[in-house]
């Protein structure tokens, strides 16, 4: 490939992000549309977010995603907020227009789109949520305005789980202990990590899985790498069903690459696409 003046920039900032799947997906994309343009990991320290911002609009990229630790602080960096950042109050994608940066949030259309893949309702659902960080809140808003029964939050940290459901009536904070892991998933019918526990190049991991033995809900684990990890292994022993966490990071890409690109490809035919590809490419 050639690049000229012309090519369209895109990129993904974070830190860590060696190991980030999105250059390989939108790098899919990019060639299967035969578009004119490239997509670049960059690795951004966590107080160099704004760097970035800026060298993103004058060096003319359409835009840009941002990983951990960048989601929050974009909020008050961008130009404007579309309507799902600042529902969500997380950023993962910059549109990029006319050196006008305007933030917006694939991550929680992201899941949905992939729990609706797997016909697991989310309307009138009890949703327990593990941790509190970026990802969580932003699931937190999106599960309440779905319309779910109740809304259980779990962190390490109990003062960050009150801050993640403030203003939200149907949801409760909870200390992430034993009992309170047990007693709340016996009580869900959707259970969701939302912490790295458990994830290559992560020490730490559950304590132990028997929060599971007394639950029929559906188990998520936003984590890929592994591809399958303890938790969702313990939960399939024991009957659950279970999904990781490509299908929403493969959903939340195609949703970010309308967003940079303008192109109205469709959302489940690139699915289609990309998932066995990313499955091969994690495999390897
Ligand atoms: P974050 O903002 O750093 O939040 C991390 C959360 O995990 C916090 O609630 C933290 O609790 C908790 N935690 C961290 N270490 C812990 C430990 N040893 N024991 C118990 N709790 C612990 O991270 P994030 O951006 O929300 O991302 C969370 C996870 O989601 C990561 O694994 C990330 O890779 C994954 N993710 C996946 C996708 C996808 O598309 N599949 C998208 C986004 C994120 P404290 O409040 O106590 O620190």
């Amino acid at each position: 490939m050639i690049y000229t003046t012309s090519t369209m920039k895109m990129a993904v900032m974070g830190d860590p992000i060696d190991h980030s799947l999105s250059p390989f997906m939108h790098g899919s994309l990019i060639e299967k549309h035969g578009l004119d343009a490239l997509y670049i990991p960059v690795r951004v320290a966590p107080d160099e977010t704004e760097h970035f911002a800026e060298a993103a609009r004058h060096l003319g990229f359409c835009g840009f995603n941002a990983t951990m630790p960048h989601k929050i602080r974009l909020l008050d960096i961008v130009d404007e907020l579309d309507e799902k950042a600042s529902l969500y109050q997380a950023v993962n994608t910059v549109r990029i227009r006319d050196g006008k940066l305007t933030g917006s949030n694939t991550d929680v259309d992201g899941l949905m789109a992939a729990l609706d893949r797997q016909e697991i309702r989310t309307e009138g659902a009890r949703v327990m949520i593990i941790g509190a960080g970026g990802v969580a809140g932003a699931l937190i808003r999106g599960f309440a305005g779905r319309g779910v029964s109740s809304l259980s939050v779990l962190n390490r940290t109990l003062s960050a789980a009150e801050k993640a459901i403030e203003g939200i009536p149907a949801a409760c904070a909870l200390e992430m202990t034993r009992e309170n892991l047990s007693v709340t998933a016996s009580r869900s019918d959707l259970i969701i990590n939302c912490t790295p526990l458990g994830m290559s190049g992560v020490r730490e991991d559950f304590q132990d899985f028997s929060f599971l033995d007394d639950t029929g809900a559906f188990v998520v684990d936003l984590i890929y790498n592994p591809w399958q990890t303890a938790l969702l292994r313990s939960a399939e022993e024991r009957g659950l069903g279970t999904m990781n966490g490509l299908p929403m990071l493969i959903y939340q890409g195609i949703l970010s690459f309308r967003l940079f690109t303008d192109l109205p490809v469709d959302l489940h035919e690139e699915f289609a696409f990309l998932y066995p590809l990313c499955q091969e490419r994690l495999r390897q």
